[in-house]
């Protein structure tokens, strides 16, 4: 099946932090990506922005550099990795200071769309803003692209909001959560609401429970300083899981819209009833054979961060009452996955001898790796000899039903900056979702940082702390395999 390419407006993109990680591993790949794709607009420029001293030359090898590395070897093309870096300009900037302003202003050109992302450091943030306003750089049609994280709690997610509103429109701030770009978390969108099949049985009545799991292979490397003052909770449940629950759990939205559906999901948010303390479990993982602990690793032996967490949130609607979410998350865990997985109930009575240790239906939305979804059904296995049972997966993988491989399948940040340029919102956070779900986490952060409780230890490797199990085990369930 062949992807639709809508072409978008002329746009002149400036990366703010373009020498930065996130900039060479996938801004600036996904922008060559779509100059491949025939989307970007013959006239369209990236203008990067960053403190350090490069020459227009030193820029394009870097950049050159960084596709080689980032870019799947089947979508190297040297004549368009040319023509991409040709679109390439480099300005010094100090995000602080007053060099690089003036020539910004002036590489801007008129009648294009001016969009500004923010790839720096979060303490940036609100300075950018200000001089974008301070120097007279935006108009109308700007907008800016606003990095994670976005705040550390509630009050400062909103003073940075306060800040953004008194320079831009909110229809102007693109709050980037990459986990919204992904191809299967749009997919479960289309699941639910473009087939009937699934929403009538998409509450308490038919679904037990669902499982959340975002969980990484490496630990914290490089990142342990910034990473210890952050920890799972503020780094991905704050953000990533609870969009990822937001949309598994919202209404359907009467139009599929920025504001129809960002209001479905806030409205998941204050629905959430406050934690208990006993549905958390936070985990720090231990030394491995190499001595390499998440205290060695962030450089803080006392460290009490934890690069674990897994919780239970219950939702007081009509929709979800009696079904709890379980949420986990976590660094150095036996395999690096991401999935939501809807666990329906069993059914009322069974007939079959043979069917206790079933699992039942469970529908899988696979973020990461081998993005796709998979339904598993109970069937009669295949022979004579009575009725035995047996479980097969109905899979959809996305690879196998699209007819492409793994390196033509869009990257989320590919999708969301031509959003961005489209001036297109739905999926990126408004302000008053983010601070909604500040104002959820923030008493738990609080209490643990009250208690002084130490996070519990599990083995690198492993599926995460004992009593992260005991969590669902009490409930009579089971976390599924990290595989
Ligand atoms: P980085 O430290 O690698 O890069 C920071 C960039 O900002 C560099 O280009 C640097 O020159 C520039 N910079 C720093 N101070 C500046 C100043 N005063 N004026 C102008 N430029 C300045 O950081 P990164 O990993 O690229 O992350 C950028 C942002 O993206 C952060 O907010 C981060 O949390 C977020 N993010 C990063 C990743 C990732 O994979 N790297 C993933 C998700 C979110």
């Amino acid at each position: 099946m062949v992807a639709q390419t809508i072409p978008v407006d002329d746009f002149d993109l400036v990366i703010i932090g373009g020498t930065g990680d996130l900039a060479k591993r996938k801004i600036l790949p996904s922008l060559y990506r779509r100059v491949c794709a025939g989307q970007m607009p013959e006239n369209a420029r990236i203008i990067a922005a960053a403190r350090s001293d490069f020459s227009q030359q030193d820029y394009k090898d870097f950049i050159r550099q960084a596709l080689e590395d980032f870019v799947k070897s089947k979508k190297r093309n040297k004549k368009k990795i040319e023509t991409f870096l040709e679109r390439l300009t480099y300005i010094k900037l100090d995000a602080t200071g007053i060099e690089g302003w003036k020539e910004l202003s002036q590489s801007l050109r008129a009648g294009a769309v001016h969009a500004f992302y923010f790839s720096v450091g979060p303490s940036l943030f609100a300075p950018l803003a200000e001089r974008l306003m301070k120097h007279k750089i935006t108009d109308e049609n700007t907008r800016i692209v606003v990095e994670k994280p976005f705040g550390r709690d509630l009050a400062s997610a909103q003073s940075l909001n306060a800040v953004l509103a008194r320079c831009f429109r909110e229809d102007q701030i693109f709050r980037i959560d990459h986990y919204l770009g992904k191809e299967t978390v749009q997919n479960l969108m289309a699941l639910r609401f473009a087939n009937a099949l699934f929403e009538p049985l998409w509450n308490s009545q038919h679904i037990d429970h669902v499982q959340i799991t975002v969980s990484e292979s490496l630990g914290v490397e490089g990142r342990g300083a910034y990473y210890d003052k952050s920890g799972a909770m503020r780094d991905m449940m704050q953000n990533h899981l609870m969009q990822l629950f937001c949309l598994t759990a919202m209404e359907p939205p009467a139009v599929f819209d920025a504001a129809s559906v960002r209001d479905e999901k806030l409205k998941v948010i204050k629905a959430l009833d406050p934690i208990l303390e006993g549905d958390m479990v936070r985990g720090q993982y231990r030394s491995d054979e190499n001595g390499d602990s998440y205290q060695n690793e962030s450089g803080n032996p006392a460290s009490t961060t934890e690069s674990y967490i897994a919780l239970k949130a219950n939702l007081s609607n009509w929709r979800w009452v009696g079904t709890p979410f379980y949420l986990r998350t976590g660094k150095k865990l036996r395999n690096r996955m991401s999935e939501i997985a809807i666990v329906f109930k069993d059914p009322p009575h069974s007939i079959f001898e043979d069917s206790q240790d079933l699992k039942g239906n469970v529908l899988t939305i696979r973020l990461q790796p081998d993005e796709g979804i998979n339904l598993s059904m109970t069937i009669k296995e295949p022979g004579p000899g009575g009725m035995r049972l047996t479980e097969v997966p109905l899979d959809m993988s996305f690879a196998d039903a699209l007819g492409e491989d793994e390196a033509d399948m869009p990257d989320a940040y590919e999708r969301l900056i031509m959003d961005v340029i489209r001036g297109n919102q739905t999926l990126f956070m408004r302000g008053d979702e983010v601070e909604a779900a500040w104002a959820w986490v923030d008493p738990i952060i609080k209490a643990w940082e009250k208690s002084g409780a130490k996070p519990a230890q599990y083995d690198p490797g492993s599926n995460g702390p004992d009593d992260s199990l005991m969590l669902l085990h009490k409930d009579g369930r089971r976390w599924r395999e990290i595989t």
